[in-house]
Formats: structure tokens, C-alpha cells, sequence
């Protein structure tokens, strides 16, 4: 018999079994996807105005119930609570905020520039819905992702389908919370399952992906859904460098440093995962951010008062190791931390690594935990070129008094954002696009952009009904094209009588367009 393999969740620390799920079957798939395309075809009733209202009541629930959903995702991640209410809740709250207020402005019917050759006609762009759209999330941000993401394509007109990461489900919660919204809950449909349930869900053609998540994952969605001409937007990690030049305050900046390496314990695409440090600050900046990092607090099930996790995913553990293990035993110097910690050794120390070189995996790939490798610099060019080196581009920070130099810096930088004179911040404006360069993937969330992806435009040219013909329709005469050419000429002449000559060109193409073939 088929026997289906039930997926266990579990507490991220202590291991204790949460609760079983099962994969989505492809019939189960079918329906939920039929139920949003007749979903979808309801919400095209609502004003963007009326979804926005909408979504206004699911984050009024996050609001008054961020406690309840706070100890959820700690559950399920083992994140510090300061981790999850600021880098998790207050990131959603602000993002439906921003989409609430700036969504109508952005989707409304906009008209264009119509040139004086199609005179009279008037040009307009609409941004329709694109139908029923599939996110598949990770599990570092398991609540902002979902939110953001579900939120932002239902404004749009989206009906949604979402599948969480099998290793942070928390199972039942987006669901009571869209349920603050019944046409929320009736197009925003929630499916948990692995990679198998993820493929179903492809297959069953959704009009866009939305994909968060692993390269090697990335590469495999897009194989498939490129048979099918689906479109896929991919976040697919980083490799985000950190630059600080001679004239910083050493104070800020290596606090800047250590919490944008460490945040999450490390666990976002944009952590600090390269710290460039100008040769003559070099010592200083490195003494004094081993002081910093031997004063954290290492925790979980904390009451608001741990700086630094654990570490979600075993296999993420798994990573940590070998890259710190492959650093150390290539020369590297561990300045502090480099081993697990905890009674159930899901915690890895934050760990400050200095001589490291190209040839070490903690140099090139990612490796999503608390480590930060820093490496010295002495000119402007030569960080540049060093730290562009990169397969990832993700975002990146540069730390500099001198706001023309940080600017020439971060226009130079091969990435999605940068912050200057600070870290992670792009990200903390909803306004801000985000996505990557190369390996990093491709398409743009959030900000005008991000909601503008959850969109097709529709081009729509309005002329009058008349007798008028138009004279590029046929008969083409010798007379017309000689007419055509000139009206080239003065389209393009810097003369000042342009405007005068267009319209006598215009008359006589007008009367030409009138006359039956001869
Ligand atoms: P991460 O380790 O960052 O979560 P993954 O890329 O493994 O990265 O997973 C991201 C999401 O992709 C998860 O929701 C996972 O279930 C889903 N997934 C796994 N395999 C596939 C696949 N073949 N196609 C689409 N999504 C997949």
C-alpha cells in the first residue's frame, strides 16, 4: 500500500514533536487551485482601495495578537523574541502599512504620452491582476515572507497560493490570521508539504512564482517551470560585503557590524557575510569587535533579553561547521567562538575570523550563521574590485563620512542594495525594492516595483470612432511614401518651425489617407 510520509515538525531547540503534516496530493492541489481561479475572477469586484481595507483588518490582528504569533515562530525557529517582534512583525506591520497607503497611487490607471503622430488618440497603462499566483518561502523568515508576499499580491488582485518551508509551517497560524479578512481567507490559500507538494503546485500552472530560497532549489523550479513559459521571480541568497573606510566612528560602525552579521544568527540573506576594514583602522576595528561579540547572549526562550539564537535547520548547522572547520584548518585565525554551544547543540558561537583567504569556503559561499570573516583593504579601487568578486549580489554596506566616496562606492558595488552608514537598512523601508544581482536571482519585491510584480500591464490606445482613415493603412501611393519621408525629416529636424511643417505634412498625409486607390 502507499503509506504517506508524514513530515514532523518539531520545537526548533528542543526537538519535542509539534505537530505531523502531510504532503498536498495533486488532486488536493487541483482543487485548491480551481477554488483560486474562481477566487481571483470575485476579487477583479474590488477596488484596489477595497483589498487595501481588507488587508487593513489582517494587520490590526498581527497588531493586537503579536505576543501569540511572536511565540509561534520562536517555536518553530528557535529566534531570540527581539528577533522575531522586530525583524519578523514589525517588518510585516510596516510593509502592510506601506502597501495600504501606496498601493492605490501605484496600481491606479495611469495615461501616458501620446506623440504627435498618433495626434487626437489618447494612451493608457492598466495593471491588471495576473491571476492565481504560487510563493514558496524558506524558512529564516517564516512570517515575513508569508505576510509580505501574500499581502502584496492580493492587493495587487491576486488570488494566492502559499507554501511555508517544511521546517517552519507553523501550521494553522497565517491561516487564523487571514481569517481577519473573509475575502482574504477565501484568496489567500495556505498548503504545506516538501519539495514533492512544491513541484504539484508548479504543475498546476500558477500565473506567477514567487520563489525565496536555495540556488540549487531555485535552479530546479525554474527547469520546470520553464517548460510551462511560467514566470518565476528568485531570491536566492547572498554574499553581502561590508565595507568601512578610515574615517568611520568605530563605535557605531563595528556595532553596525556585529548585529548585520548576527542578527537572526546570521540566518538572512543579507547578513554580513564579508567585512572589509581599511588597512589603518584594521587593528582597532577587529580588537574592538571581539569585545563586542564575547558580550553577547547566546539564548533562546528568552523574554526579550537574548541577542543571538539558534540555528534553525540542522543542515544549516551542518554548513556552519564545515565552513569554519575549512577555514581553520587552512590557516584562518578563529578569534573567538568556532564551535556549537547549548545543551542541545542547536546554538553555534558567534564566531570573528580574521586572515582569511580566497581559497576558503567562508570566503565564497554562503554560509548563513554567526560568523563574520574580515578582511583588510587600502584603496577605494581595490575593494571594489575584491569584494565585486563575488557569484552572489544581493546588498551590501559601505561605511564612509565622505558621502561622495560611499556613494561612488555603492554605484560601483554588483548588487541589489546598499546601505550607507548603515546595515540591513534597505530592507527596513517598504518603500525600497529588493532582490538580487547574478547568483542572488532575479526580480524585485517590495516597494512600487515589488507590487508592479504581482502585475501585468496592459497598454490600451483610445481613438475616436469618425470617417477618418489612417494614411500608413492602405493604398500605399507614391504620393503617401514621398509625404512619409519628409514627415521623417521634420520629425527629426532641430528646426524652429518643426511643429509648423508636422502639420502641414499632417494635413496633406490626412487628405491623402481619404483618396480611394486610383
Ligand atoms: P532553504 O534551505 O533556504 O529553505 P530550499 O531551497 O531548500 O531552501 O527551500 C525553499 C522552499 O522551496 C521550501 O519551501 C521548499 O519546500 C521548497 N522546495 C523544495 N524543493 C522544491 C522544488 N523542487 N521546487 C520548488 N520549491 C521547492
Amino acid at each position: 500500500m502507499n503509506q504517506a510520509v508524514a513530515i514532523n515538525v518539531n520545537d526548533a531547540i528542543t526537538e519535542s514533536p509539534l505537530y505531523n503534516l502531510q504532503e498536498t496530493s495533486e488532486e488536493q492541489v487541483n482543487a485548491l487551485f480551481a477554488a483560486c481561479r474562481s477566487a481571483h475572477q470575485d476579487l477583479r469586484k474590488y477596488t484596489v482601495a477595497e483589498r487595501c481595507h481588507e488587508v487593513h483588518k489582517v494587520l490590526d490582528y498581527v497588531l493586537q495578537n503579536r505576543d501569540h504569533i511572536a511565540a509561534r515562530i520562536c517555536e518553530e525557529t528557535g529566534k531570540t523574541l527581539t528577533d522575531a517582534v522586530v525583524s519578523e512583525i514589525l517588518g510585516v506591520l510596516d510593509n502592510l502599512e506601506w502597501n495600504i497607503d501606496n498601493a492605490p497611487k501605484i496600481l491606479k490607471d495611469q495615461t501616458v504620452h501620446t506623440p504627435i503622430t498618433l495626434m487626437g488618440k489618447k494612451s493608457r497603462v492598466y495593471h491588471e491582476s495576473l491571476g492565481t499566483v504560487l510563493v514558496i518561502a524558506p524558512w529564516n523568515y517564516p512570517f515575513h515572507i508569508a505576510m509580505t508576499f501574500m499581502m502584496s499580491a492580493f492587493i495587487a488582485g491576486n488570488s494566492v497560493v502559499f507554501k511555508p518551508s517544511e521546517l517552519t509551517p507553523m501550521q494553522g497560524l497565517l491561516e487564523e490570521i487571514l481569517e481577519a479578512s473573509p475575502l482574504i481567507r477565501n484568496s489567500v490559500k495556505v498548503v504545506y508539504g516538501t519539495g514533492v507538494t512544491a513541484q504539484r503546485l508548479v504543475a498546476a500552472r500558477p500565473d506567477k512564482i514567487f520563489f525565496t530560497g536555495s540556488c540549487a532549489t531555485g535552479r530546479k523550479l525554474l527547469k520546470q517551470a520553464a517548460d510551462m513559459l511560467i514566470p518565476v521571480d528568485v531570491e536566492l541568497g547572498g554574499k553581502d560585503q561590508m565595507i568601512v573606510f578610515e574615517d568611520v566612528n568605530i563605535k557605531r560602525t563595528t556595532a553596525g557590524a556585529v548585529w548585520g552579521a548576527l542578527t537572526n544568527a546570521g540566518q538572512s540573506c543579507t547578513s554580513v557575510e564579508r567585512l572589509y576594514v581599511h588597512d589603518s583602522i584594521y587593528d582597532e576595528f577587529v580588537t574592538e569587535l571581539k569585545a563586542q561579540f564575547d558580550a553577547l547572549v547566546v539564548n533562546a526562550g528568552d523574554k526579550g533579553d537574548a541577542d543571538i539564537g539558534a540555528i534553525t535547520a540542522d543542515f544549516q548547522l551542518d554548513i556552519i561547521k564545515r565552513h569554519v572547520e575549512d577555514a581553520r584548518s587552512k590557516g584562518a585565525t578563529i578569534l573567538t567562538g568556532g564551535m556549537v554551544t547549548g545543551d542541545q547543540g542547536k546554538f553555534y558561537l558567534p564566531t570573528l575570523i580574521t586572515d582569511v583567504t580566497d581559497d576558503m569556503l567562508l570566503a565564497s559561499e554562503e554560509t548563513f550563521g554567526p560568523t563574520l570573516p574580515v578582511f583588510r583593504f587600502s584603496t577605494e579601487k581595490e575593494v571594489i574590485e575584491t569584494s565585486n568578486q563575488s557569484e552572489f549580489g544581493l546588498s551590501a554596506s559601505v561605511w564612509s563620512k565622505d558621502l561622495d566616496r560611499a556613494d561612488r562606492v555603492a554605484r560601483a558595488l554588483v548588487c541589489g542594495a546598499v546601505s550607507i552608514n548603515n546595515v540591513m537598512l534597505t530592507e527596513g523601508n517598504p518603500a525600497l525594492p529588493f532582490g538580487g544581482t547574478r547568483s542572488s536571482g532575479f526580480g524585485r519585491a517590495k516597494g512600487a516595483e515589488g507590487l508592479l510584480a504581482f502585475t501585468r500591464s496592459k497598454a490600451i490606445l483610445i481613438d475616436k470612432q469618425s470617417d477618418k482613415l489612417e494614411p500608413n493603412w492602405y493604398p500605399y501611393t507614391q504620393k503617401k511614401f514621398t509625404l512619409f519621408q519628409r514627415l521623417i525629416d521634420a520629425l527629426f529636424t532641430k528646426s524652429p518651425v518643426k511643429l509648423l511643417k508636422l502639420a502641414i505634412i499632417g494635413m496633406q498625409l490626412e487628405s491623402e489617407a481619404k483618396k480611394p486607390r486610383q
